[in-house]
């Protein structure tokens, strides 16, 4: 899209004007079969639907820049600065338009530095307006809104850390208080020194599920909580003791130090097995460390007897 014709000084040439637009051309794109000048917006949109010169129907193959002359001719035109509406006096050649626009005082959309106090910067046109307390109001509020969200994601993580907490603390506490009534149903021993090998009886790094249920059925009979039995029953595979009993290499480096363990034992016996239950509790078992340490709230040894 050209330029108004009404903002020049005097009479345009009728060769400057864009033909699509009657305007006085912008950006001069020329057909270079029939030499026919455009604006560049003007004929690349007329393009998208026709691929002929809108004068003559001449086939447009290849569009050029138009010849040096005729953007010679249209750079020393005199013209109304854009913002004239705006207050703006200026003449000047099209040439120097560009430039003067980007530091015109006139231009609605320029930012200025509200002086009456506030110190907030705006464009030009809403200054007419301008309110320095309602504004510095509205600020206030979209910056305390921003602060108000940030303080809302922060509380729900630390709620929800707090949560966790509580429920781990309540897994303890039920741990301490249940250890003195259902253990004392069991036989305290400290752990025999074959716990890695044993001529008669042999540890079960990975018990089956049926020797499991028996297992299961001694614990609840004996009054252990069901979460408690749950969590045994799960630590009974070797993949859940502490990292000094994880594998026979390991148990067997550590025979000596593994005999400190005190365990609740029971013998238990059923049609299909007979084997020790070995309980090793936390609780019991404060003072084993490092890699042989019993993690809350402790886990089973199953001997089976061959
Ligand atoms: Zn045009
Ligand atoms: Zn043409
Ligand atoms: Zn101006
Ligand atoms: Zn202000």
């Amino acid at each position: 899209m050209g330029i108004d014709v009404a903002r020049f000084c005097g009479e345009v040439d009728r060769d400057l004007l864009c033909p699509i637009c009657s305007f006085v051309l912008e950006d001069p794109i020329q057909v270079p079969t029939c030499e026919h000048a455009f604006c560049k917006s003007c004929i690349f949109e007329w393009l998208t639907r026709s691929q002929t010169c809108p004068i003559d129907r001449t086939t447009i193959d290849a569009l050029k820049p138009a010849p040096r002359i005729m953007r010679n001719f249209l750079s020393r035109l005199t013209l109304t600065c854009s913002n004239q509406t705006h207050g703006c006096p200026a003449i000047l050649t099209l040439e120097r338009l560009e430039a003067h626009l980007l530091q015109c005082n006139f231009d609605p959309k320029r930012l200025i530095t509200c002086q009456s106090g506030c110190g907030l910067t705006m464009p030009y046109e809403e200054s007419v307006n301008h309110n320095c307390l309602e504004s510095l109001k509205i600020e206030m509020e979209s910056k305390l809104a921003i602060v108000q969200k940030e303080n809302e994601v922060k509380i729900s993580k630390l709620q929800s850390e707090l949560d966790l907490l509580k429920a781990n603390q309540t897994v303890n506490q039920c741990t301490v208080f249940t250890d003195s009534r259902w253990l004392t149903n069991f036989e305290i021993v400290n752990v025999n020194s074959n716990f890695c090998l044993n001529s008669n009886w042999r540890l079960i790094s990975r018990p089956v599920h049926l020797m499991l249920e028996v297992a299961r059925e001694c614990l609840s009979k004996s009054g252990c909580p069901l979460e408690m039995v749950n969590t045994l029953i799960q630590n009974s595979y070797e993949s859940r003791w502490p990292p000094g009993l994880r594998s026979k290499k390991a148990r067997r480096a550590n025979q000596d130090r593994l005999t400190a363990y005190r365990c609740r034992y029971r013998y238990v016996r059923s049609p299909k097995f007979n084997f020790d239950l070995n309980i090793i509790m936390a609780s019991d078992n404060t003072h084993m460390d490092q890699d042989i340490f019993v993690i809350n709230p402790g886990f089973l040894v199953l001997y089976l007897n061959f």
